[in-house]
């Protein structure tokens, strides 16, 4: 078991013997409303819009676009759990302005091990084993 894995649960348990009444909650989010944003590690939308438990939905991809599958995500949000405003959050210094859609094309044919940056762009390790599935990225 990873360290991570074993912070993650450890995290969980402590959390979850002190969720009392919150499994009460009905499903519907209680403010009415769904947020949309980035799965960047620096944003917490809990804290940045004042978020609890049963509040708001929230859905994240990188770059928090409205992807196909979220805006399946908030019309589902919308049509059987009654939110009412959703709101579309980015940020500054968000990475999906480093890269375009041929730098991932080209870092993913070349292999799939994970990509480093700095002043002159993403590098890839190429040790091989790249991927063409990635022409099917956008
Ligand atoms: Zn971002």
């Amino acid at each position: 078991m990873s360290t991570i894995l074993k912070e993650v649960l450890a995290a969980n348990q402590a959390y979850a013997s002190d969720f009392g009444d919150k499994g009460k909650l009905p499903m519907p989010p209680g403010r009415r409303f769904a947020i949309l944003t980035c799965m960047d590690a620096r944003l917490d939308p809990a804290k940045y819009a004042g978020l609890a438990e049963g509040d708001a939905h929230v859905i994240r991809n990188a770059g928090g676009r409205a992807s196909d599958d979220a805006i399946r995500s908030l019309v589902i949000s919308y049509k059987l759990l009654g939110t009412r405003e959703w709101f579309v959050v980015h940020h500054t210094d968000c990475g999906m302005e480093t890269f375009t859609d041929d730098v991932m094309r080209k870092l993913l044919r070349s292999s799939l091990k994970t990509a480093s940056v700095d002043a002159s762009g993403w590098h890839d390790p190429g040790e091989g084993g790249g991927s063409a599935e990635g022409e099917h990225i956008s």
